[in-house]
């Protein structure tokens, strides 16, 4: 029996060795990705609600690995979350993001996920004006995504930073609202521009009227502070539908359009013309 315990102790120890190797390699292969390339922006359409055309597009990053093909972020931002790499990794995107938005019909917006270290210290304001220098974006086109994890961590220099996007003119939005612990506060810790109703909220809509109850408080108490809706995971008819009838401004998800690489946008930023 002592035997057995040993080789099971030292059979985890293998595995766990395994596990810390092939997150030191992945993390020297996402350091590699930055540099070289790899990285992608995928754009996902946002809809008005109102006019029923496109408002703009959110940039979704993409790994595209030469051994493990296409990584999806839930399996590297964590990870350059960690290391500090979301700071190179996040001023490409905002970078790359910018750039391609400036080439699209002016009225179209590009919304950029933010995390929280990209906004501490005092390196996000200089980043974010180079951004839109380099590419020309009028600032009122982009629009920063941060949860409210952001605004959970006590700190001045995040909220200076926000407020010096807004006062560039750059619009903020609250990401994944109503998932965290008190949503609530953080709406009058900072003035948001946007709410982003989050998926699960959204997808319970279709079964469940207590769920269309709360996003429709939801969508009202934005609109006595000002601020527009997004509702996100919209995949479906009878949802979009729901979301217009209590009042949502605007609509992303499956049922709208998924994520795609910029070769295949060019259709769908020609349709939307220059207003
Ligand atoms: P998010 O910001 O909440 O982005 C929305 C996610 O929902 C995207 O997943 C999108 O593909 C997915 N989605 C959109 N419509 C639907 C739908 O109708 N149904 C379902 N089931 N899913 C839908 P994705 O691209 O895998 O990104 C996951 C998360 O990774 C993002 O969540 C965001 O938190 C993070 N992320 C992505 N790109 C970046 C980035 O450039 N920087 C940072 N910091 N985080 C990023
Ligand atoms: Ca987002
Ligand atoms: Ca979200
Ligand atoms: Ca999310």
């Amino acid at each position: 029996a002592k035997e057995d315990g040993r080789n099971t102790h030292r059979f985890f120890e293998t595995d766990m060795g395994t596990a810390v190797n092939e997150r030191r390699e992945l993390i020297t292969d996402l350091r590699h990705a930055i540099a070289n390339d790899e990285l992608e922006i995928y754009f996902q359409p946002q809809y008005s609600l109102e006019s029923h055309t496109v408002s703009g597009f959110e940039a979704l990053v993409r790994w595209d690995h030469p051994k493990r093909g296409m990584v999806p972020p839930m399996e590297f931002i964590p990870l350059a979350e960690d290391t500090g790499l979301i700071v190179p990794l996040g001023e490409w995107v905002l970078n790359e993001a910018c750039r391609l938005a400036a080439g699209w019909p002016d009225h179209l917006r590009v919304a950029v996920n933010l995390s929280p270290r990209q906004l501490r210290g005092h390196g996000f304001g200089p980043v974010l004006i180079g951004a839109l220098a380099k590419s020309g974006l009028r600032a009122d086109r982009l629009e920063l995504e941060v949860t409210e994890s952001v605004l959970l961590i006590e700190s001045e220099e995040i909220l200076d930073a926000l407020h010096q996007a807004k006062t560039l003119g750059v619009k903020v939005s609250m990401d994944d609202f109503g998932t965290g612990y008190s949503s609530l506060s953080y709406l009058r810790r900072f003035p948001f521009d946007k709410i982003k109703i989050d998926q699960s909220f959204v997808r319970s809509m279709a079964y469940s009227d207590e769920s269309v109850s709360i996003v429709k408080a939801v969508i009202d108490l934005a609109k006595n502070l000002k601020m527009t809706t997004t509702a996100e995971g919209v995949e479906t008819e009878l949802l979009l539908e729901m979301l217009k009838d209590i009042g949502c401004t605007d609509a992303q998800g499956y049922f709208l359009g998924h994520p795609m690489p910029v070769s295949q946008m060019q259709d769908l930023i020609y349709a939307c013309g220059d207003k």
